[in-house]
């Protein structure tokens, strides 16, 4: 079985091909343009999907060394995501179905980033089930009990801001371009992660909560700034150290507390976050003392890709699970859908 699988729910245009569970070829074409922005531009973030598109399918075939007739069938994000940006890849996917005559298969990005585990690949293990995964994205913060590929609940999620989003917005505030995430990360490594304390957010269960900590991490420059116009910059690595410290503290809790509360110790990390080396540094120290397997997906897996879309297409596949051309993307989709 051969799966298409194509991304387009934001600002990565990334198509894959998967042959049973193995990857032959995940290639993204990343948009630039947003870094001046300091953040996703909803309509030229659309144009450059519609621009990169095509050459994007060329390049996966040739990677794979595949031709469109191979293809057993095309599978797309439907949602959740940017709705303009939905819509290039929904209709592109529609019209290969259609000239190609092959199944046509919708899939949940939130879902697809967690399902990026069962892809076959030296680089990472794939999860028995059930395990928990937390997803950390751009957009999303969810703790997720996965029981099968086609049966996850959600345990619990953000009321407010994505830990990504706690990430690119702090950067924002020290003047770190857009998306500031992997600039901490790499800057955190250098910093003293006890140099600032910030306060942690109560919150009740599983429910994350990350506006306050952007809120208290602007605060305090503010008055920094007011004493010192250069502290951010003679701070800047303990600062991400410190921020990162908070975000991943706030991540661990509430993952200690859902394995606990629902008895599982297979754990998942999922989305852009997950690559994030604090987080992965922390669940490695924690991993005996807590008696937890742990599951961390290959880099390539973690930021948006192809791949997540054709491994969930596969699984769709097995089911028969195809949709017809009057599917409709949807900017907001959940994730039990
Ligand atoms: P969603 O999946 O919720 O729709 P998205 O697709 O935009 O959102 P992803 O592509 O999964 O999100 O992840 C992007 C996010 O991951 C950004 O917020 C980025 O800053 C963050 N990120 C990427 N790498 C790292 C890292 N090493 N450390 C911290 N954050 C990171
Ligand atoms: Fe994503």
């Amino acid at each position: 079985i051969t799966i298409l699988g194509i991304e387009s729910s934001c600002d990565d245009t990334s198509i894959a091909i998967v042959q049973n569970r193995k990857i032959l070829a995940n290639v993204t074409a990343n948009q630039k343009i947003h870094a001046e922005y300091g953040g996703v531009v909803p309509e030229l973030a659309s144009r450059a999907h519609q621009q990169n598109i095509v050459p994007t399918l060329d390049a996966a075939l040739k990677k794979a060394g595949i031709t469109l007739n191979e293809l057993s069938a095309v599978a797309f994000t439907s949602g959740p995501g940017l709705l303009g940006s939905l819509l290039v890849g929904t209709s592109f996917a529609k019209s290969l179905s259609l000239a190609l005559d092959i199944p046509l298969i919708e899939v949940n990005h939130m879902q697809a980033h967690i399902l990026a585990h069962l892809i076959e690949d030296p680089r990472q293990a794939n999860p028995e089930f059930p395990f928990l995964c937390l997803t950390v994205s751009g957009g999303h913060t969810q703790i997720v009990q996965v029981n099968s590929p086609y049966d996850m609940k959600l345990l619990g999620s953000t009321i407010d801001d994505a830990a990504g989003e706690a990430f690119d917005k702090a950067g924002k505030i020290m003047g770190l371009p857009y998306p500031a995430g992997p600039e901490i990360d790499r800057r955190a490594k250098l910093g003293n992660p006890g140099a600032f304390e910030f306060a942690k957010p109560r919150m009740p269960e599983l429910q994350f909560s990350f506006s306050g900590l952007k809120t208290s991490i602007l605060y305090f420059l503010q008055k920094q700034m007011k004493e010192n116009p250069d502290f951010i910059k003679e701070n800047l690595n303990d600062l991400c150290a410190s921020i990162q410290n908070s975000i991943v503290g706030i991540l661990m809790d509430k993952l200690e507390l859902a394995s606990q509360q629902y008895g599982i110790n297979r754990i998942a990390i999922a989305g852009g976050v997950s690559a994030n080396s604090g987080l992965r540094d922390a669940l490695e120290e924690r991993k005996s003392s807590l008696n937890w397997e742990l599951f961390l997906p290959s880099f390539e897996y973690t930021t948006d890709n192809g791949a997540m879309i054709a491994i969930s297409g596969y699984y769709q596949y097995q089911k028969q699970n195809f949709a017809d051309l009057s599917v409709v993307a949807a900017a907001r989709k959940p994730l039990e859908a």
